[in-house]
Order: C-alpha cells, then sequence, then structure tokens
C-alpha cells in the first residue's frame, strides 16, 4: 500500500505519496487557502489526488490529548478545531497527525541525518524555534504530547546581558526560541547594534566579514549551544539535527559540538551535531511515514 503524506504550512500545503519501496508515486504543492473549512477541504482533495493509501498529515501545533482539539498552532484557522476528526470525515479514511516538527523529526531519523541512531533529538531552527525526539525510530510524545518541545524550554545559565529575559508568547519569560530563532537573531542584533537586519542580512553581513553580525552570529551560537547541552544533560542523545534556515549555516552547525561539550556536566562531553539531510521535503516525507 502507498503512503501518503501532507506537509501543512500557513503558506503552503505539499502532498506526496511514496510507493511501498519509499518512491515518491505523486507529489503536488498549492497554497494554503483561507479559511478552516477551506483547508480541511484541499487537503481532502489533494488526498483524493494522491490515490489509495494511509494518510499522514503534519501542520503547526498538535491535538490536546484531553479535548481532541488542535492547539498551539501558528495558522489560526485551525486552532481550537477538531481538525483530525474533521479531516477523517472529509477524506473517508483514518487520520494520523503530527506536528509538523516533529515530521521532520522522523523523517530526519528513519532516513535522513540520523538513521541508525538509537536517540535523535532535533531542531528545526527558522522564523521559530521547533523540536522532536525520536527514539528506536520511534516519536516520543510523552502522556501531555508536549515531549520534544524544545523552543518552549527556557534559555540556560544567562548571563547578565540576557537580563531581563524576553517575554514569549506561551505566556512566560526566556523560552529558547526568543533567542534561537531567525526572529531572535533579528532582534538580539537590534538590540546590541541599535541595526535594523533581518536574519538573512545578518548572516549575509557576517560571512562578508561584518564584525558586529559576526559577534551576533556567535551569541547565537553560544545561546544554541547552552539549549543543546540541557537537552543533552536530560536525554544524552546518540546525535543532535538541525535543521530549518539556521542548517543552511554549515559553519555554525559546526561550531556547536565543542561549545555543546563545554556546557555540559562533564565538560567533556561528545555530541555529535548534524544538518538535516532533507530541506524542506522532510516534513511531508515524514508526515508519510506516520503509519510505518
Ligand atoms: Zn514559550
Amino acid at each position: 500500500m502507498n503512503r501518503i503524506g501532507i506537509d501543512m504550512g500557513g503558506t503552503k500545503i505539499d502532498c506526496v505519496a511514496l510507493s511501498p519501496d519509499g518512491q515518491v508515486v505523486f507529489e503536488k504543492r498549492v497554497p494554503t487557502p483561507r479559511g478552516y473549512e477551506a483547508v480541511v477541504a484541499t487537503i481532502a482533495e489533494l488526498v483524493k489526488l494522491a490515490g489509495e493509501g494511509s494518510v499522514g498529515i503534519g501542520a503547526p501545533g498538535s491535538e490536546s490529548p484531553k479535548t481532541g482539539l488542535w492547539r498551539n498552532s501558528n495558522v489560526q484557522d485551525t486552532q481550537g478545531k477538531p481538525f483530525r476528526r474533521d479531516l477523517e470525515k472529509a477524506i473517508g479514511r483514518p487520520v494520523r497527525m503530527e506536528n509538523d516538527a516533529n515530521c521532520v523529526a522522523l523523517s530526519e531519523a528513519l532516513d535522513g541525518a540520523g538513521v541508525g541512531k538509537p536517540i535523535v533529538a532535533f531542531f528545526t531552527v527558522g522564523t521559530a524555534l521547533g523540536g522532536g525526539l525520536v527514539v528506536n525510530g520511534k516519536l516520543v510524545h510523552g502522556i501531555n504530547a508536549e515531549a520534544g518541545e524544545f523552543g518552549h524550554t527556557p534559555l540556560p545559565w544567562p548571563n547578565e546581558s540576557e537580563w531581563p529575559l524576553i517575554q514569549c508568547f506561551c505566556g512566560k519569560k526566556g523560552c529558547a526560541e526568543k533567542y534561537v530563532s531567525g526572529t531572535g537573531l533579528q532582534q538580539d542584533h537590534a538590540k546590541v547594534t541599535g541595526e535594523q537586519k533581518s536574519g538573512k542580512e545578518i548572516v549575509a553581513a557576517a560571512r562578508a566579514g561584518n564584525p558586529k553580525a559576526m559577534a551576533s552570529l556567535d551569541r547565537l551560537a553560544d545561546r544554541f549551544a547552552r539549549i543543546c547541552a540541557n537537552i543533552q544533560t536530560i536525554i544524552d542523545p546518540d546525535v543532535i539535527v538541525v535543521g530549518g534556515g539556521l542548517s543552511e549555516l554549515p559553519e555554525l552547525v559546526e561550531q556547536l559540538p565543542p561549545r555543546i561539550s563545554r556546557y555540559s556536566f562533564s565538560g567533556t562531553a561528545q555530541v555529535p551535531v548534524l544538518r538535516a539531510a532533507f530541506g524542506e521535503k522532510s516534513g511531508v516525507r515524514g508526515a508519510a511515514r506516520l503509519w510505518d
């Protein structure tokens, strides 16, 4: 049987169908429509085009194990809706749904950068900071389905320049994603230098040798290393896989292991860090494999 995967984002919806031996036999991308009913209908239409097969869907947010409603989504149309139940009705098949970062984590653990490793901790650094944890090829959800939400762990060991801690949308102060994300980089650079630059512009300036931009990336790497060292102390993964925009900065990812090592409890821990293998196609591949 084929495995159909859907990756829904704020701007586009991707669909693939994988044959039993993992070959892509169908592929389509459409813009995300406005309105909840339209989103559900569009996904159902894509599945119909993809044909017979199991259906796995990745989307921002997650299903509350208590209420069955979709929560913590930055795609407002889906917020608080019985998203999976409505999709099952529209598609006429059982559906497995998962947080989009978890889908990427699963894909990277099963046949990407983390292949063959028992414990894979995954970060996706984009506008926000997503995370996922895969152990022995299975996503770890936890009793509240909140395991692996690394972006909302606190920034560890803040130094004096990092006070007062930054307010997060989740209601707390000092969450990791306020520091390690495109938005975090932009805000930190503006605070220290007074320059309004996008994350991409800061990266480009650093590559051109601009000392202020290089210092901003250095602070980012130091904070990311602290966050990774905190995760290392709790679960000591075999590998940390980094995806999203930051994975396009190989030099920054390469700096992480020695920095994490310095912040580890022993001061000498070895934590391999690898860039994600599949780029933006990772999410939809992981969604297709939710029935594996
Ligand atoms: Zn938060």
